[in-house]
């Protein structure tokens, strides 16, 4: 006889780990308990030597699928009369954080319930169970209790409240737990929000999608737009509703196999649709899919698609069918996404023709995660539902508790205690008020649920970021210590975070825009150095950037710069187009005088550059389309021979050496004279840019003897592009790291803000 203490820690609070310790140990007859204390998992068994042996052995070969175990001591003590095995109280220490679970997708246990008549869930919308369910949506205050969620107002019956009780039951503690009788229930609204008497809340819905009708639906961390996805009028309307031209719309269907009509997927994608984070993942189109609207993702070769997240997601497609439907952001434009029921209905009253609303409020506002395989590995464009607050762990441990409050597009914000890194859900754009708010908010509740006090902030060097406005205000406020850090410096230290990389490595970060002191927008940057600091080894060459902010709406502009830069002619561009004359003279003046036009090196520019070079287009409608284009029209094309292009060999005042892009520019402008294809254009281009990056990658390392890289910033999305780097760099026996984890664009800064700031010691 024996008897341990065993300590985990990790990712073991709030997840099922505990009902799993004691149906372990009581299947095993081993005597004692388990309980959560500051944070981990404490466990005293008593058995045979050769079952705690084996208990512990399963204990880290099987744990929950949603436990991370980072670290498993243990320590014989002194035996103690016990029989039998339980679940102690977690004491009186309740400020310790207890680790909070994302939203997880509707288990297949949960699924079998749901379809199944016998069932006392049977088609009820709102069953979950420890493994599954709402969780960082639904909680108001740590600690992770049903009183401190949104479930709070719902008395458990007395079965829900056995099931609650029983250490046995897969619904032990589980805090969202529901049924029929005291759950949380559905209902339809007409388009002004009135109630509509009906028996089948979702077969009326699914006669009004057949009818052409769009609706709101309130999901799990906001409201969703539904329609039809074979249905092009309704598309038609909702674009013109939403306002919203040209941005693809996401995709739900009811399971992976239906996927396969509309999409070709592999294995890995495959997997990522399926996971438990039920991610949108970005699949290749079949090559003609002629009952999907071509609107729902206009000059794009990819769809978003996702699989049912929630029980009210699976009843609604497995009524639907296998046809998917149009599951997109519940706003008008970019704005954040409705979550409450009155602020839906005003929002989106004119938009959707019903509602389909519920009475289990949701706290946080969380948007559908977003991903994308590459090479057969993950590549994140949206770390939110499904993964938000899994902790990551950082390379180094802050020995302070900070903040980083991220960028100012697609804002993240992220704490740091220990080696612990806590990245909040997708924020949003920051311009918009509601996130601003929501961004603020959503840190002292972070704060309250992690137990993490801040002492230092982290920000952006953009002066104009709302997020350095905060971080400086509260810095000032609080007296608290504030580190200012490069966004590129951010972007590249994130993708060395994944990786846990050490030292110094060269950094290709490729992005929109990124301030810097020196007054310029950088953006086509390679990097040398590693946490602590970096220099600016190399850039493409600067151009103008006419009217700024404005620029990046109106490729044409980028265009100009570049033309004039080149020495092209300019005219024969914008011959035929819609961009007058007057307008032309205007922006060249402005080119001319460098007024308002700042030198920018960006490589997101560069694209829409050759994007209105090309011909695909002129005006942009949201950031990152002409990229997404001009890879859509690259794809399925040869490689063939690449444009020009020069290293400068003067450097700049700083030693930082120049790529020389006018040679490259002069050969896109006579292909296109010279009525070459654009898709020919886009893969020449794209090539091209990869020779560049792999050129001077190569020449960096020769200069240095590093032989790592990493690549970041948003062109890193791009397909195209990074497989062939990768591919081309790996050939000449470099290492290379792209971001897996967090998205590589600004979603991914906070990242690397902490983990710089943890090399920092004040
Ligand atoms: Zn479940
Ligand atoms: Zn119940
Ligand atoms: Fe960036």
């Amino acid at each position: 006889m024996q008897r341990r203490a065993i300590t985990i820690s990790g990712v073991v609070q709030g997840i099922g780990f505990r009902p799993f310790v004691y149906r372990l140990a009581s299947q095993m007859h081993l005597h004692g308990f388990v309980l959560n204390r500051s944070g981990q998992l404490l466990i005293e068994v008593q058995g045979k030597r050769s079952d705690l042996d084996q208990f512990i052995a399963r204990l880290q070969s099987t744990p929950p699928p949603l436990s991370r175990i980072d670290q498993l001591t243990w320590a014989c003590i002194a035996s103690v009369d016990e029989l039998g095995f339980r679940i102690a109280e977690s004491g009186s220490d309740s400020i310790t954080p207890v680790f909070v679970s994302p939203d997880i997708a509707t288990c297949s246990a949960c699924r079998r319930e749901l379809f199944d008549p016998a069932n006392r869930r049977h088609g009820y919308p709102f069953l979950s169970c420890t493994q599954c369910g709402p969780r960082l949506t639904i909680i108001q205050c740590a600690p992770y209790d049903r009183i401190n969620t949104t479930m709070a107002s719902f008395a458990m019956c007395d079965r829900c409240q056995s099931e609650y009780n029983d250490p046995s039951d897969r619904r032990f503690h589980a805090q969202p737990i529901a049924c029929p009788d005291c759950g949380p229930q559905m209902q339809l609204l007409d388009g002004d929000g009135c109630p509509i008497e009906t028996d089948d809340p979702i077969k009326e819905l699914c006669a009004a999608f057949a009818r052409g009708e769009i609706a709101a639906i309130k999901g799990i961390g906001g409201y969703h737009l539904v329609c039809s996805a074979t249905d092009a009028a309704a598309i038609k309307k909702l674009r013109l509703r939403k306002n919203r031209d040209e941005k693809p719309f996401a995709l739900m269907v009811a399971d992976a196999d239906v996927v396969t009509h509309w999409c070709s997927m592999n294995a890995a994608e495959r997997a990522s649709l399926e996971s438990i984070h039920r991610p949108i993942v970005l699949l290749r189109k079949c090559k003609d899919t002629p009952q999907i609207s071509s609107d729902i993702a206009p000059d794009n070769s990819m769809l978003g698609l996702m699989l049912p997240y929630t029980p009210l997601h699976a009843l609604l497609l497995d009524a639907w069918g296998d046809r998917p439907l149009v599951m997109t952001s519940g706003n008008r434009s970019d704005e954040p996404i409705a979550k409450d029921d009155s602020d839906a209905i005003d929002r989106l009253q004119g938009i959707a023709d019903l509602f389909l609303v519920h009475n289990r409020p949701i706290r946080v506002r969380c948007d559908d995660s977003v991903t994308r395989i590459v090479a057969g590995i993950e590549s994140p464009i949206r770390r939110s539902r499904g993964y938000a607050p899994m902790p990551i762990q950082l390379p180094y441990a802050c020995d302070r508790p900070t903040l980083a409050v991220g960028g100012q597009l697609k804002n993240v914000f992220a704490l740091a205690r220990g080696d612990s890194g806590f990245l909040s859900h997708h924020i949003g754009d920051l311009e918009h008020l509601s996130a601003f708010s929501a961004m603020q908010a959503d840190i002292v509740l972070y704060e309250q649920l992690f137990g993490i006090l801040p002492e230092r902030i982290v920000h952006d060097l953009h002066p104009d970021y709302a997020s350095t406005t905060y971080a400086l205000e509260r810095a000032e406020r609080e007296s608290m210590t504030v580190i200012g850090v490069q966004h590129h410096h951010a972007h590249l230290a994130s993708c060395m975070a994944e990786h846990r990389l050490d030292g110094k490595v060269i950094g290709v970060v490729f992005d929109g825009s990124g301030y810097d002191s020196d007054g310029t927008v950088r953006g086509g940057e390679f990097l040398v150095g590693g946490y602590e600091s970096v220099s600016h080894a190399a850039r493409l060459r600067r151009v103008r950037l006419p009217g700024g902010d404005r620029a990046a709406k109106e490729p044409w502009r980028m265009a100009l710069s570049y033309l004039i830069d080149a020495e092209c002619d300019v005219d024969w561009v914008f011959a035929n187009t819609p961009i007058s004359s007057d307008m032309i003279g205007v922006v060249q003046q402005m080119i001319a005088r460098g007024f308002n036009s700042p030198w920018t090196s960006s490589a997101g520019r560069l694209f829409d550059a050759v994007a209105a070079l090309a011909g695909v287009r002129l005006h942009g409608t949201f950031e990152g389309q002409t990229a997404m284009q001009l890879e859509s029209r690259a794809s399925g094309v040869p490689s063939s021979d690449t444009y020009p292009y020069e290293f400068s060999d003067e450097t700049t005042g700083s030693g930082e050496f120049e790529i020389d892009t006018r040679s490259m520019i002069q050969g896109i402008v006579r292909d296109r004279r010279g009525q070459v294809d654009s898709g020919v254009i886009a893969r020449r281009f794209h090539d091209t840019l990869s020779a560049i990056i792999v050129g001077t990658c190569l020449r960096l390392a020769d200069e240095t003897g590093l032989d790592r890289v990493a690549l970041s910033g948003g062109v890193f999305i791009n397909a195209i592009l990074c497989e062939r780097v990768v591919d081309l760099l790996t050939a000449k026996g470099l290492r290379v790291f792209r971001h897996q984890v967090v998205p590589c664009n600004d979603g991914g800064l906070c990242l690397g803000q902490l983990a710089i700031a943890a090399r920092v010691s004040e």
